[in-house]
């Protein structure tokens, strides 16, 4: 037997008003779990909007800061209380709720107050340690029963979360097509690549735009295209398909640079990093006409397009490359990648830049 959930959503500056309508058949008592930041932005709107909705809070507790199962055991007597979670915040705070409802079997709901994961649509959660380093995977079937998109919260905040989104949203299309090429997909791996087609074309599309936008705290159609590209059209791809198909060589060459201290050290986000690995997998695999639209694209919002960019230098490449592919990221994939191939792709990437910056 499979079964497949999908997370309905609501989206616009108003959003949590459907509040009442979608949560009244699970209950009536709701803990509302998230980030501080998050909670400052979002909770009263939420407690103005649950006002006669027929659904009460039971109280508002900090997530502990990161998506730990110390942090889980900690807000577990607070979430057995409720009917269902309500989780507000980026993705950890979200994943700390989800892995928690998924134990507890409880609904839950998410409240994204940033854009730059699909946290919020996926049934996947991520569970760290209290140091912040991954411990592991918490894989389900089950995504968030709702999503609540509130389009005013996001545009007030900071913008580089949007920006950094925008380039793992479109690692998703370019990793998943390229993953799954040599094989024969069936229905859900099958329906997931083919929405991961959302993933790229409305960030290259709108992303300008949208980032401009967001930087001036003002809700778009452009925004709104790009905020449901990275956290609804990437959560149905992650949903829908094989984990091997979620990753690839972007997130491979994302890896490899984590090892780099002048890497982390100037606070290169996830989504940042990443969108430099597309354009080394698309140099990689030959797909240059895509390369050159992403690179432009990279080059229009300032998302980097070489090594300088990420505070990473040539003689660092060995070291990468071999953390690079110590994950899983590319045990799925169309040849067998190597060392050599990705520095060449590097290598051959920085030559480009180069012309086209001369
Ligand atoms: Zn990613």
């Amino acid at each position: 037997m499979e079964r497949s959930l999908f997370p309905g959503y609501t989206i616009g500056e108003d959003s949590y008003e459907d509040i009442g309508n979608i949560c009244r058949r699970f209950g009536s008592k709701a803990v509302i779990i998230g980030g501080k930041k998050a909670l400052a932005a979002a909770e009263q709107k939420i407690k103005n909007a649950m006002e006669g909705s027929g659904i009460s809070s039971i109280g508002t507790f900090w997530y502990g800061g990161e998506a730990s199962l110390e942090n889980m055991d900690m807000l577990r007597p607070e979430a057995e209380k409720a009917d269902m979670i309500f989780s507000v915040g980026g993705g950890k705070a979200i994943d700390t709720c989800k892995v928690l409802a998924h134990e507890l079997d409880k609904p839950f709901f998410t409240f994204p107050t940033i854009a730059s994961t699909c946290a919020a649509c996926t049934s996947l959660g991520i569970v760290y340690h209290p140091d912040g380093s991954l411990r592991e995977y918490s894989f389900s079937k089950v995504p968030p029963n709702h999503i609540f998109i509130d389009t005013e919260i996001i545009a007030n905040a900071p913008s580089r979360y949007l920006w950094a989104g925008m380039g793992d949203t479109m690692a998703k299309y370019y990793e998943c097509t390229t993953s799954s090429r040599n094989d024969m997909p069936l229905h859900s791996d099958s329906m997931g690549i083919a929405l991961s087609s959302m993933c790229a074309a409305p960030i290259v599309r709108f992303g300008e735009k949208a980032l401009r936008d967001c930087e001036r705290h003002e809700v778009t159609t452009e925004l709104t295209e790009v905020i449901l590209a990275i956290i609804v059209s990437t959560g149905f791809v992650s949903n829908f398909v094989q984990v091997d198909y979620t990753t690839g060589m972007a997130h491979a060459m994302y890896n490899g640079f984590t090892i780099l201290p002048s890497t982390e050290a100037n606070h290169h986000l996830h989504g940042e990093v990443v969108s430099y690995g597309i354009l080394v997998m698309l140099t990689v695999d030959k797909q240059y006409e895509e390369r050159d639209k992403i690179y432009a694209f990279n080059r229009s919002i300032g998302l980097p397009t070489c090594l300088k960019d990420i505070d990473a230098a040539l003689e660092d490449l060995p070291a990468v490359t071999d953390k690079a592919l110590k994950g899983i990221d590319v045990r799925v994939w169309p040849y067998t990648v190597d060392q050599q191939m990705l520095i060449d792709g590097v290598m051959e990437l920085e030559e480009y830049d180069r012309e086209r910056k001369s």
